[in-house]
């Protein structure tokens, strides 16, 4: 038996923010500024809403809790998720909470969060990855009228890890036809995105790999990136020389093909402080990404691919 779980309502392409209708008495969640929020929600023609703009990158459980708290007994109709991740997240979770609708909307695009049953939440200062099948959003709107306003590095991460995502669960081991067929077509689009610029795409791009990686898992490259994110290099820009070594390593079909991305992307080769075996350590224990890996992979494969990752360049 195999199961893919999707959103409700998928609404997506130019103008879908714009179209959508909301309900009423909304509760909009954004970790963004009034400058550029009352431009959106201008676009979006949303009337009759409450905001809450005080979400901060990497949300806590209290802060979650907090509002929560704050809108109880205010007849809240939905909830929208507006901008990155965090934002999502925390609707995710309020809406695990209260049971109340939640509408999201990715602002930047590359981690298809709107699509999947994960949320990332911090508890006692340590971020963790949740899965609930409650995640799921009632609503998930795609519309890449909000992608100019994406800062290059952050849109070149973001579409690294949107690639790397697809490719990486494409061969996972709890793949099936259907995650394979979004996958497989979700690098695609993005691959047409990134080499022939076409930065439209982009949205589309991510939403498909969204919904396939978040019924797949990610593999070893994913595992491989954390402790270069623990020292600060943001997540997509990790994944381009620990995706890439990940995909040889597993002798990936779409090992070439996503390593002409990272080279049209321009990233550089990454530096890690902590020892190779010492980091090697913190990856192993990393089941939920290794155990889905195409090829068993031991601390020697490990301390094999770090060693790629850091003291060649993968991407040459
Ligand atoms: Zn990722």
């Amino acid at each position: 038996m195999w199961k893919v779980l999707t959103p409700r309502k998928i609404v997506f392409g130019e103008n879908a923010a714009q179209q959508f209708e909301y309900p009423n008495k909304s509760l909009i969640i954004t970790t963004t500024t009034p400058d550029i929020y009352n431009k959106w929600i201008d676009y979006m023609g949303i009337k009759n809403y409450e905001i809450y703009d005080k979400v901060m990158p990497d949300p806590s459980i209290e802060i979650i809790q907090k509002i929560q708290k704050e809108y109880e007994g205010k007849e809240i109709s939905a909830y929208i998720g507006l901008g990155g991740g965090s934002s999502m997240d925390v609707c995710k979770y309020l809406g695990k909470l209260t049971s109340i609708p939640k509408i999201l909307i990715p602002t930047t695009f590359g981690t298809g969060a709107e699509m999947t049953t994960y949320a990332v939440v911090s508890f006692d200062h340590k971020k963790k990855l949740l899965q609930d099948e409650s995640f799921l959003a009632d609503a998930a709107i795609v519309d890449p009228y909000f992608l100019p306003g994406t800062p290059y590095p952050i849109m070149r991460n973001s579409a690294c890890d949107a690639a790397a995502q697809a490719s990486e669960a494409y061969n996972s081991r709890i793949s099936n036809p259907l995650t394979k067929l979004f996958c497989k077509e979700a690098f695609d689009v993005l691959e047409d995105a990134i080499i022939n610029e076409k930065r439209d795409l982009l949205p589309y791009g991510a939403m498909l790999s969204g919904i396939g990686f978040g019924n797949a898992s990610t593999t070893l490259g994913h595992a491989l990136s954390y402790v270069f994110s623990n020292e600060g290099t943001p997540h997509g820009y990790a994944l381009s020389a620990c995706t890439t070594v990940a995909h040889k390593f597993n002798k990936s079909t779409y090992y070439e093909r996503f390593k002409r991305i990272c080279q049209k992307l321009q990233f550089e080769p990454l530096k890690l402080k902590l020892g190779l075996d010492d980091a090697a350590e913190v990856i192993l224990p990393d089941k939920g990404h290794l155990d889905n890996n195409p090829i068993t992979v031991t601390k020697e494969d490990i301390v094999k691919c770090l060693d790629e990752i850091t003291n060649t360049n993968p991407l040459s």
